[in-house]
Formats: structure tokens, sequence, C-alpha cells
């Protein structure tokens, strides 16, 4: 039998973005092949009155409008009508920071229902009615949720089971063993005055692999020293 395919719902208010530039290169072709889906749902079908009103003033006063708690809680039941086993994200600001480890845990289950918020952002209700888990993708802020959504699906598609035309790239990638990537090279070999390095043209594997850990550890200490390095398996 067929595997269901990894299955994404999206909440948004403008389903229009969407698949954007999901429908390009690796997680476009996955899409085509099935190896994952997408359903846009559009909240505004879910808006109160003949306006289709979705959000309204902050409690307490103050800036811009806030998303309805009641508006925002039908959209999700009618998803979880549908799929009730997805995980369900709300992309804030606010969340913890989205992570490889996170995005690893996601791909390997049945997909993900993700919340975009506009606006000042969600009524504070319905997160903990609805039992959202709150996702960053930075220390900035975005005037919605779709490209972090959009973000979160390409980071989780890429990592499904035949999307990579080659699975073994993702062994050494980034964060993997809590490490950054070694600096990579291709032809030609001299580049305006700068050489590939030498050992990299040895054909000594053994000496590559030690090269290459002694890089991404060397990377990571300057770059991220918050990362921790997994310690070098003795195989
Ligand atoms: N008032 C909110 C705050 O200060 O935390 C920011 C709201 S932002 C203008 C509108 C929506 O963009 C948010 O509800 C969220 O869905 C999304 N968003 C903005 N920055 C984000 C980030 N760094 N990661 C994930 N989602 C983000």
């Amino acid at each position: 039998m067929a595997q269901a395919p990894w299955r994404v719902q999206i909440l948004t208010l403008f389903p229009e973005m969407f698949p954007g530039p999901l429908a390009t290169s690796i997680v476009g072709t996955a899409l085509e092949r099935g190896l994952w889906s997408l359903d846009a749902i559009d909240m505004r079908e879910f808006g109160i009155g003949r306006h289709r009103s979705v959000d309204d003033t902050p409690a307490g006063g103050g800036a811009g409008m806030v998303m309805r708690a009641d508006v925002v809680a039908a959209a999700i039941d009618a998803a979880r009508a549908v799929a009730p086993d997805l995980p369900a994200v709300y992309l804030s600001p606010r969340g913890r920071p989205l992570s490889q480890r996170q995005v690893k845990a996601w791909s390997a289950g049945p997909g993900l229902l993700l919340l975009a918020g506009r606006f000042e952002g969600v009524d504070e209700r319905v997160i903990a009615a609805r039992g959202l888990e709150e996702v960053s993708i930075g220390d900035y802020v975005l005037s919605g949720g779709e490209l972090a959504a959009m973000v979160t699906i390409d980071a989780c598609v890429r990592l499904l089971d035949g999307a990579l035309g080659q699975p073994e790239s993702l062994l050494e990638e980034s964060f993997e063993n809590g490490l950054l990537e070694y600096p990579q090279y291709t032809r030609p070999r001299q580049w305006e005055g700068r050489e590939i390095p030498d050992v990299l043209l040895s054909g000594d594997h053994a000496r590559i692999a030690a090269w290459r850990r002694a890089q991404a550890e060397a990377l990571t200490r300057e770059r991220r020293p918050d990362l921790r390095p997994a310690r070098k398996s003795s195989s």
C-alpha cells in the first residue's frame, strides 16, 4: 500500500501565497511526486459577520489588531476534523527557536498543522485552548507567519524519504553532530589565485575526514560556541 504523504495544513489569511516558492526545486518536485501534500486553509472563511471579520482591537488598548480566538479556533477545529493527528504549531517570534533536531522529529511524523499569524498576533486564549506549540524562526519580527511556515516546511520536506537525490548529503550537514559544516570546494582547482586545499586532492580518505572534522570544529568554536559537538564515533 502506498504511504500517505507527509501532510501540511497551513492556516493563513493569505492562501494565495502557497505553495509559492515551495513549488520550486527539491521541495516542489517532492510535492509533485506526492511525497507531501499541502492544504492552504483561508481563515477568512471562518470570519465573523458579513465582512468576515477575523481581528479586533487589543483588550487593554494599544496599537494594532489581534486575531480573534473564536475565528482561529474554528479554523483549527475544521483542519483537525480532517487530520486530527498533526502537531499544531503557531509560528511566533515568542516561540522556541526552530532547530534541526525539531525539524527531524517533525519530518519523521505525519506532518504539521501550522498557524500563520498576522497583525499583533493571535488572542492568547486560543494558543492554550488548542494546545499550540509556539515556534520562532529567529530573533526578528516578520509581518506574518507565512514565510516562517515556508521555512519550516522546506526544512522538513527535504528530510523526507526520497526527497533528496543523494540522502547521504544529509549526514554531514551543518548541525549534524552539533557542528557547522566544513568548507566545500569544487573545480576549477585554482581560481583567482586561490587553491583548493591539497589534502582534498590527496585521495587519502582518512586524512580528508580528519581535516574536515578539524575544520568543522574550528568553525563551530569561532561562529557558534553555543553548539555542543557530539563526540567523534570510534567506528
Ligand atoms: N506583536 C508580535 C510580537 O511582538 O511578538 C508580532 C506579530 S508579527 C507582526 C505577525 C505574525 O508574524 C505573528 O503572529 C507570527 O505568526 C509571525 N511572525 C513574526 N515574526 C516571526 C518569527 N520570528 N518567527 C515566526 N513567526 C513570526
